[in-house]
């Protein structure tokens, strides 16, 4: 298998409940690496353009503003087939239909509340990391 890397937030929902360790230790107990990572309060704009691609959904405006509501944790994870094994860590969108042991079905609150994003496909993960990192914040 290829060794890819993705992008993932730990959302407001985790960072204010103090869960970005627990989250963590999901992440590197599943073999993915953390190889950039850092806390920071999005700005509206940042989460806009983050989202843009869900700009037309009734629900736009409500993750937008959960995007801003408290610091996020951005990062950048790498291992073998690290896009596809992200969201299997993370479970389904929906945290009462995520599977057992999964980061949303044992941390997030809500199908909004939902305590972390990863990217879903290569090309998605290019532009998310490039969103948030220059290539020298990234060590492998
Ligand atoms: P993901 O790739 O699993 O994060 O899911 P999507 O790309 O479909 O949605 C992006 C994010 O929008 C989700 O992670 C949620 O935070 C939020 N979202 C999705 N569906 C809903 C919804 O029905 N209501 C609200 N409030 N937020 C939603």
């Amino acid at each position: 298998m290829a060794i890819e890397r993705t992008f993932s937030i730990i959302k407001p929902d985790a960072t204010a409940r103090n869960l970005t360790g627990a989250v963590n230790a999901i992440i590197e107990k599943a073999g993915l690496r953390i190889v950039a990572q850092k806390r920071i309060q999005m700005t509206r704009a940042q989460a806009e353009t983050f989202y843009a691609v869900h700009k037309a959904r009734p629900f736009f405006g409500e993750l937008v503003d959960f995007m801003i509501s408290a610091p996020v944790v951005v990062q950048v994870l790498e291992g073998d087939n690290a896009i596809a094994k992200y969201r299997d860590v993370m479970g389904a969108t929906d945290p009462s239909k995520a599977a057992d042991g999964t980061i949303r079905k044992v941390h997030a609150k809500s199908i909004g509340e939902n305590s972390v994003h990863g990217s879903d496909a290569a090309e998605t993960a290019a532009i998310e990391i490039a969103q948030f990192f220059s290539g020298n914040e990234i060590v492998g």
